[in-house]
């Protein structure tokens, strides 16, 4: 049997994903730009997909834009707002534990003059809203703060940062990487403050390659894309028609399901909590504020790479920090004020529909079992 517990980093394609890909590259192969029905037909999948991401996150078809994943939506939109923005200010707000598609494009912002303020966490490893709102002054043009961090499960109360930062400056844009929580927690844009929200498809049952950047109306960007002009000049590239209609069917399949896999994740992470405590090696913070469907835990002396290699054997798959910081100390476990040797030592388990109690009682047996054995060999 194998344990798929790296959701996280990645998710298998659900089959109305697949179907609808297939659809879509054999009979659906048109250029939604094409003035035949070959391209009427096409746009129209398109625009499916669009009102199905759109009933998701409860905002208009029209202020969504499909992208090649949220690397790109991320960098849209900060790369894009502050190019928008750059003669109203050059400040800009990003927390601490964000993704790096996130950090490296305000990076790449410093490097063009502008000043980034990382937000750490408070002493309690949480952030509030008042952390954000007291470093925006008048030169501030955009805040990101995540809404799920992918590490952790960490829940930022992003609604709130949306407003109290705005309440400082209402010129301020907000932006909020949701790639952890879509699907997986309630969002509704409408009146919530938030302008610009990334998500990814392959973290929520379609394929890699896929995503969307929403835009509120009336917020402008500049595009990082130049050329044919598709997507209203946004994000020119003719769209990947199989990837937005897989996106589409995996969406409206997540949405349908939203209350019941919440409630599936909970269910799942107060059974691991309880499994873990048998456990003498295994550490678990106690978790307010945390997405159910992600936990992390240390074992201790044994280091995270080791242990992911050990379960592999046993067909079971989870993470050492975060699957995008390959082997790289992680600057989420630092900023919330982890010790080294533990954070070298915490492994990233992440759920899906499909895990059971069952895999979650395998997966305990095979790390107790693995940090003696381990432990013994060094
Ligand atoms: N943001 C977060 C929080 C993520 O977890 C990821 C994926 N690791 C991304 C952005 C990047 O998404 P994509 O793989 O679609 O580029």
């Amino acid at each position: 049997m194998e344990i798929y517990l790296d959701n996280s980093a990645t998710t298998k394609s659900c089959k109305e994903a697949v179907d609808a890909a297939v659809w879509a590259m054999q009979e659906e192969y048109g250029n939604p730009s094409s003035l035949h029905r070959r391209g009427f037909t096409a746009q129209k999948l398109c625009e499916e997909a669009r009102s199905a991401l759109a009933a998701a996150l409860s905002c208009a078809p029209s202020e969504l834009y499909f992208t090649s994943g949220a690397t790109e939506a991320n960098n849209m939109a900060l790369i894009g707002a502050a190019e928008a923005r750059k003669r109203r200010g050059k400040t800009i707000l990003v927390s601490a534990v964000e993704h790096p598609s996130v950090l490296e494009a305000a990076l790449f912002l410093e490097k063009q003059g502008y000043r980034i303020k990382k937000i750490p966490p408070a002493e309690d490893g949480i952030f509030t809203a008042e952390s954000f709102a007291k470093e925006v002054d008048g030169d501030t043009i955009l805040v990101s703060a995540m809404a799920v961090n992918n590490e952790t499960g960490l829940i930022l109360p992003v609604k709130e940062i949306a407003k109290s930062v705005k309440a400082k400056n209402p010129d301020v844009l907000f932006h909020t990487d949701a790639v952890q929580a879509f699907l997986k927690r309630p969002i509704r844009l409408k009146g919530s403050g938030i302008d610009l929200l990334s998500v990814s498809g392959h973290k929520v049952y379609a394929p890699k390659g896929v995503g969307a950047l929403y835009i509120k109306k009336g917020v402008r960007i500049a595009p990082l894309l130049y050329g044919g002009g598709q997507q209203g000049g946004v994000r020119s590239g003719t769209e990947p028609v199989p990837l937005i209609a897989a996106f589409g069917a995996a969406v409206q399949k997540g949405k349908q399901r939203l209350s019941e896999n919440m409630a599936h994740y909970a269910q799942l992470s107060a059974f691991l909590e309880e499994r873990a405590k048998a456990v003498p090696q295994i550490r678990m913070e106690k978790r307010p504020q945390h997405a159910p469907h992600i936990v992390s835990l240390s074992v201790y002396g044994i280091r995270s790479e080791t242990m992911l290699h050990y379960l592999e054997q046993f067909g079971i798959y989870v993470s050492s920090g975060s699957a995008c910081s390959k082997g790289k100390r992680s600057h989420v476990l630092e900023a919330l004020g982890v010790d080294r040797m533990t954070a070298d030592e915490t492994l990233r388990i992440s759920f899906s529909p499909d895990t059971t109690q069952e895999m979650i009682e395998e997966l305990i047996c095979r790390i107790a079992e693995g940090a003696r054995s381990l432990a013994a060999q060094r």
